[in-house]
C-alpha cells in the first residue's frame, strides 16, 4: 500500500487503512464458511461487495479533521 499517510491519524485515513485487512478477513472468513457448510465460496462471493461497500461508505462520511497530507482536504 504505497497510498495513504501513515503518520496521519484522521478519521478518513483510519478508515481508508481497514479496507485491506477488512477485505482479506472477509475472503478468509467466506472460504472458512465455504469449506463447512454447503454453500460454496461460488455463492459467498457477494457478502465481499457488501463489505467493500460499507467500507467505502464509511470511508465517504468519515471526517478528514486533522487530515496530514499533500492533498488538499
Ligand atoms: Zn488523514
Amino acid at each position: 500500500m504505497a497510498n495513504g499517510n501513515l503518520n496521519c491519524k484522521c478519521e478518513y485515513c483510519r478508515v481508508r487503512g481497514l479496507m485491506a485487512p477488512v477485505v482479506i478477513i472477509t475472503i478468509g472468513a467466506l472460504f472458512f464458511i465455504g469449506e463447512f457448510t454447503r454453500h460454496g465460496f461460488g455463492k459467498l462471493w457477494p457478502v465481499l461487495i457488501v463489505v467493500i461497500g460499507v467500507v467505502m461508505l464509511l470511508q465517504s462520511r468519515a471526517s478528514r479533521e486533522g487530515h496530514i497530507g499533500g492533498n488538499r482536504p
